[in-house]
C-alpha cells in the first residue's frame, strides 16, 4: 500500500498521528506539501509568516531526506493538487491531521469526497489540539461559551484519558520512502511572492524543542509573574511554534506537567498558570468549531456602534496605529515590535488592540487584518 501523507500545521516528525499512522499502515509514503496560490496571492498573512514557515518546511525536509522520503511540494489549487498528487504516483491512501478553520474544513471535506471517487482511502486525525470541540462539551453536550466551565471540563477529560505522546517513527519511515523523483529545492520567499526578511524567531522542530527546553529551565519557574511583565523574557515565545505544528501540544502539556512531578524546584502555581495559556488556546480552537461564524464576524452582535472617526482622520489615526506612532509609549513599542519582529506580548496585544477600539474608536476588523499581516502565530 502507497500512502500520501499531507502536512500542513504539522510541520514535524515528532509526535505527529499522520505519519505514524501512514508509517505504519502502508508499505511506501510520500511526505506532500501544498503552497495554496489563492492563499499566497491574497496576502492575508505576510512577509514573516511565510518566511517562517519556509523555514519550518526547509528543517521538515531535511528531517525527511534524512530518512530517505523527501519532502515533495507543489503550488496551486490544494484539491486538484491533491488529486493530481494521488492519480499521478498512484496511492491507495492519503493521511492528514485535521484544522478546524471553517475554510480547510470545507476544503477537506470536498478534497475526502473527490479522492472517494477515484478510489483512495483518506484517514484524518486529532493532532492540532489535545482534545476537540466535540470531547469538551457541557453536562447537556452543548458547546462551552465560558472559559471557566470549558477549563474544568477540560482538566477532568485530561485526567481521565491522559493523551499519550508519540515517538518519531525512524524505524518504520526508513524502510518505506516510495521510489519517486528527487523532489525539487523548496521555494524561496520572493519566488512566492514576499519579501524575504531575517526572521527574528528561529523556525523548525529543533528549534521548537529547543525553546521548550529554554522555557523549562527558565522563565517557567516564575511565569505566574512574569508572564505580566512584557520588558523580560518571561513568556515561552512558542507561539509561531504552535501555529505550524513544530512542537505538539501534547508534548508541551506532558513536558511541563512532568516538572512538577519530577519533584523539582519549580512550582504548582507556574506550571498550571502555562497550562492554562494553552487551555485558552483549545477553547478558541472548539469556539471556532463550535460557532464557525466568528471566523468572520463578532461572536456577539454589537447592538450600539459607538460612533467612529471616519476619512481622512480615521486613516491618518489607523496609519500612526500601524506604525507605532501614537504617542502612548507602551502602544508604540508593542506596534513597533509587531512590525520588527512578527510577535508581540500577550499583555501589549491586548493594550493595542483595546487603545485601537476603545480609544481611537476603529473597527477592530482593521485592527485584525492588520496582526494577521504582520504576526507569525496569526491564525
Ligand atoms: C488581540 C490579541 C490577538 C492575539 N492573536 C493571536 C494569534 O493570532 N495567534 C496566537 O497564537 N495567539 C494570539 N493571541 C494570544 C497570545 O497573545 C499569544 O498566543 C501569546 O502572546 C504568545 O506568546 P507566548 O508563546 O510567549 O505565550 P505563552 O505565555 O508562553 O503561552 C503558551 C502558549 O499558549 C497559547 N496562548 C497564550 N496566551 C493565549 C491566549 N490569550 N489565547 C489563546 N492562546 C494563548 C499560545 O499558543 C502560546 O504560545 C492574541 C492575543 C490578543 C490579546
Amino acid at each position: 500500500m502507497r500512502g500520501i501523507v499531507w502536512f500542513r500545521r504539522d510541520l514535524r516528525l515528532h509526535d505527529q498521528p499522520a505519519l505514524t499512522a501512514a508509517c505504519a499502515e502502508c508499505d511506501e509514503i510520500i511526505p506532500l506539501f501544498i503552497f495554496d496560490e489563492l492563499l499566497l496571492q491574497s496576502h492575508e498573512f505576510g512577509s514573516a509568516c511565510v518566511n517562517f514557515m519556509l523555514g519550518c518546511l526547509k528543517d521538515l525536509n531535511d528531517a525527511l531526506s534524512g530518512l530517505g522520503a523527501p519532502l515533495q511540494w507543489r503550488r496551486g489549487e490544494p484539491v486538484e493538487q491533491v488529486l493530481q498528487a494521488a492519480r499521478e504516483w498512484k496511492t491507495d491512501a492519503v493521511y492528514w491531521n485535521r484544522d478546524y478553520e471553517p475554510g480547510a474544513i470545507g476544503r477537506d471535506r470536498l478534497v475526502q469526497q473527490r479522492l472517494a471517487k477515484l478510489g483512495v482511502a483518506v484517514r484524518t486525525f486529532k493532532d492540532h489540539v489535545v482534545f476537540e470541540a466535540s470531547e469538551v462539551r457541557g453536562a447537556t453536550g452543548e458547546p462551552l461559551q465560558r472559559y471557566s466551565a470549558y477549563r474544568a471540563r477540560w482538566w477532568t477529560k485530561w485526567h481521565t484519558t491522559p493523551p499519550a505522546v508519540q515517538p518519531i517513527p525512524i524505524t518504520l519511515a526508513k524502510k518505506k520512502a516510495a521510489p519517486l523523483p528527487l523532489a525539487r529545492p523548496l521555494p524561496t520567499a520572493g519566488e512566492l511572492g514576499y519579501e524575504p526578511i531575517v526572521l527574528a524567531f528561529e523556525p523548525g522542530e529543533q528549534n521548537a524543542l529547543k525553546r521548550l527546553r529554554w522555557f523549562m529551565k527558565g522563565p517557567l519557574h516564575s511565569y505566574a509573574q512574569g508572564r505580566n511583565l512584557p520588558a523580560i523574557d518571561g513568556s515561552s515565545t512558542l507561539s509561531p511554534h504552535f501555529r505550524f505544528g513544530t512542537l505538539s501540544p501534547r508534548m508541551a502539556i506532558h513536558a511541563a506537567l512532568n516538572a512538577l512531578t519530577k519533584g523539582g524546584p519549580v512550582s504548582r502555581g507556574d506550571v498550571l498558570t502555562w497550562v492554562d495559556e494553552l487551555i485558552w488556546r483549545e477553547f478558541f480552537q472548539q469556539v471556532l468549531t463550535s460557532f464557525p461564524h466568528v471566523a468572520k464576524g463578532p461572536f456577539r452582535t454589537v447592538i450600539v456602534p459607538p460612533a467612529r472617526p471616519a476619512g481622512d482622520k480615521r486613516d491618518r489615526l489607523f496609519r500612526t496605529w500601524c506604525e507605532g506612532k501614537t504617542g502612548y509609549p507602551i502602544v508604540d513599542a508593542g506596534m513597533r515590535q509587531l512590525n520588527q519582529t512578527g510577535w508581540m506580548h500577550n499583555r501589549v496585544r491586548m493594550i493595542v488592540a483595546s487603545f485601537l477600539i476603545k480609544d481611537l474608536r476603529i473597527d477592530w476588523q482593521s485592527g485584525e487584518r492588520y496582526f494577521m499581516q504582520h504576526l507569525i502565530d496569526a491564525s
